[in-house]
């Protein structure tokens, strides 16, 4: 990739809306990205790998476990500061940033809410530092948007349970320490059971060819009466509730993390235009190439101050899952629409991995369809306004 000349845009100065600690650990996660993302993720996502030696520096940021307690080795901050760490992994690249929210949102947080105290302090500050990678299995093979559907199960044995069954699509999966893996029990109730690696009986293939999210590996896990130990089991939340609220947290964190993607192709878009020169002029001086330029930074700044909003509300503790939605799903369109813009503006040169518009948008395929799907999610919404579900 070309030099890293990034420039956040703020048409509606939104930083005045932020603390001087909002605007330290953006300032610090946006200069690491530049010193440690930007130069080596282009050959990362050519190579269909994910770099391991960035996992230091992304638990040194803070990028695991924001808002866990320091207690259990996270870093204590708010909603909006997990928010804006998001917003510039995102800026680099989806699949970092997709790596940070699988570690913090969906594996801390639901050993710190749910877990006992034990599973806390046994697998919480090796995943704030990084010593441990974890992963998230909800979705299988025949239960995707319905994961209540799903037929992993766990048979009660007396002394232990057995685990049985598959989940695919699962991010970090290949090389994860710790599985947080949803799956029903003898009554049908959904449980969280944490499961490590190298247990008998637990697999975890990699799914290759992927053109989209190449520097986060994919995988699936596979069970087959693998033996599990009631510590091991989440104890204080079941249901399809308890995964549900993970993605939520998740989704937050996706919100923000798409205006970082659409801000680095709307960022490139305009530098691209004012030096390319067409017919004896910038092609930023024809009206065509304005107008695509000017609807991305009003469609940029809309969702800047929507996803500020949802977080002080997720800071108060007010924020819905509707809301959640509603945001995640606004603002992974509006990053996708603008990549694709974008990368007209670069003609010929937006095609290749010079420029990171192309690979954005490529990611944002999968951010569109992952946490639930941008229809899904519309669905949500129209339940949400209307009381009755049109999607159960
Ligand atoms: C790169 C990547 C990483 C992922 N990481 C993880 C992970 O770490 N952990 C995990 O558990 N999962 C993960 N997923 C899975 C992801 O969450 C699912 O792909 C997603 O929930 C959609 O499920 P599906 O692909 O089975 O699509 P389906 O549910 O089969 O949906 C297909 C289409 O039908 C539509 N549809 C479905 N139901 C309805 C309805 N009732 N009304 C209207 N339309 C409907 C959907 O909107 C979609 O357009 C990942 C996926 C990808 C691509």
């Amino acid at each position: 990739m070309s030099q890293d000349l990034y420039q956040a845009p703020d048409y509606f100065q939104t930083d005045e809306l932020l603390t001087e600690e909002h605007k330290l650990i953006r300032e610090t996660t946006r200069e690491w990205v530049k010193k440690s993302i930007s130069p080596i993720i282009e050959d990362a996502c050519q190579k269909a790998e994910f770099p391991k030696q960035i996992i230091k520096g992304l638990a040194k940021i803070g990028a695991f476990g924001a808002y866990i307690p320091e207690e259990y080795g996270g870093f204590g901050l708010d909603q909006i500061s997990y928010g804006l760490i998001m917003q510039e992994l995102e800026r680099g690249d989806s699949g970092v940033r997709s790596t940070a929210s699988v570690q913090s949102s969906l594996v801390m947080y639901p050993i710190w809410k749910y877990g006992s105290e034990e599973q806390r302090i046994k697998f919480l500050p090796k995943l704030a530092t990084g010593e441990f990678i974890g992963c998230f299995g909800l979705t299988e093979p025949g239960y995707g948007s319905n994961p209540g559907g799903m037929v992993t199960n766990i048979k009660n044995m007396g002394s232990h349970y057995l685990l049985n069954g598959a989940k695919m699509w699962i991010s970090n999966a290949p090389f994860a320490d710790v599985a947080v893996v949803w799956a029903k029990d003898d009554k049908g109730r959904i449980k969280g059971v944490l499961v490590e690696r190298g247990v008998e009986g637990f697999t975890a293939p990699e799914t290759h060819n992927k053109w989209s999210l190449r520097a986060s590996t994919t995988g699936e896990l596979v069970f087959d009466n693998v033996k599990i130990h009631e510590d091991n089991i989440l104890p204080n939340k079941d249901g399809l509730g308890a995964p549900l609220e993970c993605l939520d947290s998740a989704r937050y964190g996706i919100a923000w993390g798409a205006i970082g993607a659409a801000m680095d192709c709307y960022d490139t878009a305009l530098r691209y235009a004012k030096e390319r020169i067409q017919f004896g002029k910038p092609i930023a001086s024809f009206q065509l190439q304005q107008k695509k330029l000017a609807e991305m930074i009003t469609e940029i700044t809309k969702a800047q101050l929507l996803t500020w909003r949802l977080g002080v509300l997720k800071n108060e503790g007010r924020a819905t899952c509707a809301q959640i939605s509603m945001c995640k799903r606004n603002n992974v369109d509006m990053a996708l629409t603008i990549a694709r813009e974008a990368r007209q503006i670069l003609g010929a040169m937006g095609i290749t991995g010079e420029y990171s518009i192309m690979r954005h948008m490529m990611n944002l395929e999968s951010v569109i369809t992952y946490e639930g799907t941008h229809d899904i999610h519309l669905l949500i919404t129209g339940m949400d306004i209307t009381g009755e579900s049109a999607f159960k």
